[in-house]
């Protein structure tokens, strides 16, 4: 009954709304956002195992990237013995937390929503500061925080009790969904908000207990993400946080034999590791852990003949730029039909000039840095390598300042087969590769191992309708960038070696952390 109340008391979901920044009051806050950040600089985050406070000998820094000298925070270097802990004591935990009712743990998730919304500013400023992202995309990030916790607090309340299946003879038949157990949330450093959280909070809700392990890159936020998290009503015991190496302490959690799942998202190769070492039965495992497995992407903008030139160039520059182009959905290839391809490739130069690079904090960069100094040596590597491929239309190096700047990097007449075509950078760096007609596109499109997102520009119903069948990605985009999915509108996930496709922010995202049990008795 409890759930039906809540039920009806909860609106639709609707989409958190972006902040405007050229209003002077929402500047100001952020500003005023940003200082207060900078004066918790160099603050040390405790891990929480067993509901108790944990810190280590071993201490890392997490850095501005936009000032590496700029330390944001010191987090503590679990070993795989304290990860291994976290774990039996999340496991210990899992038969209480399992049993508080669905609504309960709803409510957390939406009290966790409605902190998040009071502290908007600080976390996006906490974002711009610890990862580079622009305001706006910083702000993009915190409202997929809290449209995740919306939107799985009221998938649970769906799911919750019983669900009818077809009626049997003389049975009182049904069926329900229980949590699995003691799971880890392992995610990436790019939405260190919303991943992070989105994935912890899923698992939460449906009644599992989770260790979360942050990203190196990005452990602060996700601590504050756990103070909320505990702040609005999740036991500590339910929610442990390690931090620590990926190869150390989410490589235990990962083959401890009462981990009953793991969601991670990250780099092919890490989700490639999990898969196989989740697949192992270790000594005493009682089940086959389920892995939750979101990986990368080369994704693709086709811009057809018959496309409207403007809106493509515009979509692919924001699509491969807007956030470095560090996001799993960002457009590292542009595959342009050869009568298009002379004007595309002036029109989108000229656009990437324009393309302003620095500072995260300074709002009149669209550009910040990349997140470290490992990942601004891959991508220059790839940029030598992309000098081999093809011809460097525009950037090709690193920008000015102290920081990871890189520039806004396309590199034309690049074949499909290059290593710059095929290969994530995860970094501002286009391939335009040319394209004899739509269908030599689609195949073209289509020639990578990965799968997760797509757009194409044409005017032309016919050739959208065959993109619609053919162009093999999670998620395709018709006339619009390929990157932006928003929670409930585009549930997010990709095929082959872009992941399992678990689509998070859809209705099939919560079933990923409940297992269904069917009931039928005797009448
Ligand atoms: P990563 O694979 O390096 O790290 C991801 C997480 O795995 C981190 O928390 C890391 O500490 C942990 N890890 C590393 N080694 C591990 C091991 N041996 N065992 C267990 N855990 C380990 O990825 P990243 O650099 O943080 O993120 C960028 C990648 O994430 C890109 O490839 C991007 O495309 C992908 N991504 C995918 C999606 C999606 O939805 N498909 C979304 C965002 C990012």
């Amino acid at each position: 009954m409890a759930t039906a109340e809540i039920k009806l008391q909860k609106p639709e979901f609707v989409n958190e709304p972006f902040v405007d920044f050229t209003k002077a009051e929402n500047k100001a806050a952020m500003e005023a956002a940003l200082k207060k950040v900078a004066s918790e600089f160099g603050r040390e985050y405790p891990m929480y195992i067993g509901g108790q406070e944990v810190k280590t000998a071993e201490k890392m820094k997490s850095t501005n990237p936009s000032h590496p000298s700029q330390v944001i925070g010191i987090v503590e270097s679990a070993s795989a013995e304290q990860a291994r802990q976290a774990i039996e004591s999340a496991h210990a935990y899992f038969d209480t937390w399992k049993r508080v009712p669905a609504e309960k743990r709803a409510g957390a998730l939406f009290r966790a929503a409605e902190i998040i919304r009071q502290r908007k500013f600080e976390i996006s400023a906490l974002i711009c500061c610890e990862v580079g992202k622009s305001w706006i995309e910083a702000d993009a990030d915190t409202a997929e925080t809290i449209d995740f916790l919306e939107f799985y607090g009221r998938e649970m309340l769906r799911l919750a009790g019983p669900h009818k299946v077809t009626p049997y003879q003389n049975e009182r038949n049904f069926m329900v969904y229980i949590p699995l157990g003691a799971g880890a949330a392992i995610p990436p450093w790019n939405f260190p908000a919303a991943i992070a959280t989105g994935m912890t909070a899923a698992a939460l809700v449906a009644g599992n207990t989770v260790v979360l392990k942050p990203s190196e890159e990005s452990p602060v936020i996700a601590a504050k993400m756990v103070e909320i998290l505990y702040e609005a009503g999740i036991p500590k015991p339910a929610l442990q946080f390690v931090t620590g190496l990926g190869e150390v302490a989410g490589d235990a959690l990962v083959k401890h034999p009462k981990t009953r799942f793991i969601a991670f998202t990250g780099s092919k190769d890490v989700g490639l590791l999990i898969s196989e070492a989740a697949g192992k039965r270790q000594p005493g495992q009682l089940w086959i852990k389920r892995a939750v497995l979101e990986m990368g992407g080369k994704d693709a903008t086709i811009v057809d003949e018959e496309a409207d030139v403007d809106a493509a160039v515009e979509g692919v520059a924001l699509a491969a730029f807007g956030y470095q182009g560090q996001k799993c959905s960002a457009c590292s290839r542009a595959i342009v039909s050869e009568k298009m391809y002379d004007t595309f490739v002036q029109k989108l130069v000229e656009r990437a000039k324009k393309v302003t690079v620095g500072p995260a904090e300074d709002p009149g960069n669209y550009m910040g840095p990349v997140v470290s100094e490992t990942a601004l040596n891959g991508i220059l590597n790839y940029i030598e390598v992309g000098k081999k491929e093809g011809k460097v239309v525009t950037g090709g190096g690193r920008a000015p300042g102290d920081g990871y700047f890189v520039q806004p990097t396309v590199i034309a007449d690049v074949a499909p087969n290059a290593r710059v075509a095929q290969e994530e950078i995860f970094g501002p760096v286009l391939a335009v590769i040319k394209a004899r007609d739509f269908d030599h596109a689609l195949e073209i499109a289509n020639g990578t191992e990965f799968g997760l997102t797509g757009a194409v520009y044409s005017k032309n119903k016919a050739k959208l309708e065959k993109a619609e069948e053919v162009f093999h990605v999670g998620n395709l985009y018709l006339n619009r960038k390929c990157t932006g999915a928003m929670v409930g509108a585009h549930p997010f996930g990709g095929f082959n070696m872009s992941g399992t496709d678990s689509k998070t922010g859809g209705k099939d995202y919560l079933l990923h952390f409940l297992q269904a049990k069917s009931i039928a008795e005797k009448v």
